[in-house]
């Protein structure tokens, strides 16, 4: 299958292959995660964790399920949600009086505790976040970890005594987004989006998205700013330093198993996987490379290896599996394990280890007693090779456009747009794209026209097909 031809089918194939995720459970769109995938967002979730706790956040785990009456306080929010939450309407025999809403994101559990949470200045700000799974009855084709109905979710809920003291928060997720998108080579833009795609009852939101092979995007998160939306009809108030009662003002942050949709698409080849190394179930594999009468040296050789990479804090896989090395390579290739060390007679000789990038498949050695080391520094390299060449591909697909006419394919478009909803909705109607937003906190100064009714303007948008 190839990636560039046919991505959609390509990348189904890829999960399968690499046992990332099995759909075959008996709930459409929700599927299982195999030992493979899960050990990789795991190991997602963990720089998560280790950004969030660093900035001040208390991790909390909420009750799966909402009350409607809760569920129905923000009037915006249950309209955004209405035709995709998951209902419970009996408790074994009874019909239930208050229906409850599998939650779909938590902002209607959380809330109506913040209101006992938080009495004065000095509660805030708060800032807490869970890593649950979500519920969203999905309408459109589902596809594993890009679209599915059952969803692992990651979400904070901030609140603050002011709007400016919630923006600051938002610099802080922008912030910690880089860090997290570091790990996962993953290059992405921000997009303020439009006043009808943004989050239901957010004040504004900002869209996350990176770029699939196809030239489609794919939202992997977003940041909203709620200013006091929510905290008036859920009456969470603190009181300041004159005895004043005032509400908060909050912001979220999210992100899914879309982060690792996202890594498939971008970093992967006809070969299978290529996972990014600070991700990767495995970073290296061990592959024994027997002659005649050597088995009991190499083998030796190759667990002292693994105890050496192991004890350096380096996740090793040895694989003495009675099968010729080459169909060893391959099923590690698909599953995308950074580096191969190999270990034969000879190397041992030489004190050395043969290694295989998974990414552009160079080879060399690596001295045995430096072997933590000089992995590590390999793995950095490949890190920050993943990362250039995503970031490439990305760049070459945003083209800047000041006509209607021969609209490219295939591309992230940039053009000037007034601002006005009937030139947006005319633009995404003509042309079935999405416009994704002006870029955020963008130091470019943008001097051009609306693309669909021509006024002069300075605001520029992105626009794209999305997956
Ligand atoms: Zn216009």
């Amino acid at each position: 299958m190839e990636k560039e031809d046919n991505f959609a089918d390509w990348y189904l194939d890829i999960v399968e292959k690499a046992n990332l995720s099995d759909k075959r459970y008996p709930i459409k769109g929700m599927n299982v995660w195999t030992p493979y995938g899960w050990k990789a967002m795991m190991n997602i979730d963990h720089f998560i964790r280790k950004e969030l706790d660093a900035t001040q956040h208390d991790e909390v785990c909420f009750p799966l399920m909402i009350p409607e009456t809760e569920f129905k306080k923000e009037k915006d929010h249950i309209k955004g949600f209405d035709s995709e939450v998951y209902w419970v309407t009996h408790a074994g025999l009874n019909e239930l009086d208050v229906r409850l809403v599998l939650r779909p994101t938590s902002e209607t559990a959380m809330y109506p505790m913040f209101a006992l949470w938080v009495r004065s200045h000095q509660d805030l700000p708060l800032k807490i976040y869970q890593i649950v799974n979500t519920f969203r009855y999905e309408t459109k084709q589902t596809r594993p970890f890009m679209r599915v109905r059952e969803i692992h979710f990651f979400e904070s809920h901030t609140c603050h005594v002011s709007e400016e003291d919630a923006q600051c928060q938002i610099e802080e997720d922008v912030e910690i987004l880089s860090k997290i998108a570091k790990r996962l080579c993953l290059p992405y833009f921000l997009s303020v989006r439009t006043d009808w795609d943004k989050f239901p009852g957010a004040y504004y939101t900002v869209g996350i998205d990176t770029v699939m092979p196809n030239g489609k995007t794919l939202q992997i998160g977003s940041i909203h700013h709620y200013r006091t939306n929510f905290s008036e009809p859920y009456e969470i108030t603190y009181e300041n330093e004159n005895g004043e009662h005032k509400h908060v003002h909050q912001t979220t942050y999210g992100m899914s198993e879309r982060l690792l949709g996202a890594v498939i698409g971008v970093h992967s080849d006809d070969k299978g996987l290529i996972m990014p190394p600070d991700i990767a179930p495995f970073q290296v594999v061990i592959i024994p490379i027997f002659s005649k009468d050597n088995s009991a040296v190499v083998t030796e050789a190759a667990r002292g290896l693994l105890s050496k990479l192991s004890d350096h804090g380096i996740r090793a896989k040895l694989d003495d599996r009675d099968v010729r090395p080459g169909s060893k390579y391959f099923d590690w290739e698909i599953k995308g394990v950074p580096l191969r060390l190999e270990i034969g007679g000879r190397d041992i000789e030489n004190n050395v280890a043969t290694f295989a990038r998974r990414d552009n498949g160079e080879k060399g050695t690596i001295d045995l007693d430096s072997v933590g080391q000089g992995v590590e520094l390999i793995l950095g390299v490949i890190s920050s090779a993943l990362m250039e060449r995503a970031k490439n591909i990305l760049m070459s697909k945003v083209q800047e456009i000041d006509s209607l006419e021969n609209m490219p394919e295939g591309r992230i478009l940039k053009f000037g747009w007034c601002g006005c909803e009937e030139c947006g909705h005319k633009f995404e109607d003509t042309y079935e794209l999405k416009i994704l937003g002006t870029p955020y906190n963008s130091k470019e100064k943008y001097a051009g026209r609306c693309l669909v009714c021509g006024k002069e303007t300075d605001r520029s948008v992105i626009a794209a097909r999305t997956m």
